[in-house]
């Protein structure tokens, strides 16, 4: 029942911009014991391709979700115009693959931008409102939220619980970098809180500290591939097939047995994304 919560199968990896075997990482994540991947959209142009890859295997079980990320943002607004978020919507409507909206949310790390650094006032404003447009998406559409957020807990969490406070159709905070105060939040919100490769860094005590205190009807687990490998692959190009060592992570770090902790977060994916 391993389930890789979070990809980006569509991205070409490493600094050269290589093209990937998808296929390829299909078969050995399927190798791996992986069942389940989610191929996430990170702009509109992203999306139709996570849907292409996801209706076009079926070695594993992959779906996608659509959505547009905070890097990507005036990218796309400048290529589809004011109603960039109508043509986002057609995207996740036209496949029954899509099961969820996202990535989104704020990222206040960004260093630059086209409008300089993302720390400027406008730029956290134009971050906010496009993170805003998709949570609208996502409660119309009914489908759970992908939220990316990086330096910005504050403005995310007074943006997510006027939408998700009594709302039954919930979402996940990804890859995730806060402290417990921070997950005690999330976790108020009803959100899932999914874990990458990051969690195995020998600096990450924060993350690791959350990871083992995070309830098991909330956790997830994931690879962000091709970013983020885990130790002892850091560096390298992430696939899928990786979320196994993440897992085996949690597992130790939670004193449960490996099979447990892949059938926790299969469940608790299958719960969040309704598959
Ligand atoms: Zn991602």
């Amino acid at each position: 029942m391993l389930t890789d919560t979070h990809c980006h199968l569509d991205l070409p990896a490493g600094k050269a911009g290589m093209i990937r075997d998808i296929k390829i990482e299909l078969l050995r994540a399927k190798e791996a014991g992986v069942t389940t991947i989610i191929n996430v959209g990170t702009s509109i142009d992203a999306s139709r391709k996570s849907i292409e890859i996801a209706e076009g295997t079926d070695l594993v079980n992959v779906y996608a979700t659509c959505g547009i990320h905070a890097q990507e943002g005036p990218k796309d607004i400048k290529k589809y115009g004011p109603n960039f978020i109508d043509e986002l919507k057609k995207v996740a409507q036209s496949s029954k693959k899509v099961v969820g909206i996202g990535e989104c949310g704020m990222d206040y790390f960004l260093e630059k931008t086209d409008q300089g650094p993302a720390t400027s006032e406008d730029q956290k404003k134009a971050q906010r409102e496009l993170f805003e447009a998709q949570i609208k998406l996502a409660k119309e559409l009914d489908l759970p939220l992908i939220v990316h957020c990086r330096n910005a807990w504050d403005d995310t969490f007074a943006l997510l619980f006027p939408f998700f406070g009594r709302s039954t159709k919930k979402g996940v905070f990804h890859s995730w970098t806060g402290n417990w105060e921070q997950a005690k939040k999330a976790l108020d919100l009803g959100f899932y809180i999914s874990f990458s490769g990051i969690v195995t860094f020998k600096n990450a005590g924060q993350i690791s500290q959350v990871a083992k205190m995070v309830p098991e009807d909330r956790i997830l687990v994931e690879t962000d591939s091709p970013f983020l490998s885990p130790v002892p692959l850091r560096g390298k190009t992430n696939e899928p097939k990786n979320v196994r060592i993440t897992a085996q992570f949690l597992a130790d770090l939670r004193n449960l047995p490996f099979d447990r902790i892949s059938d926790i977060t299969g469940d608790n994916a299958k719960k969040l994304f309704g598959i």
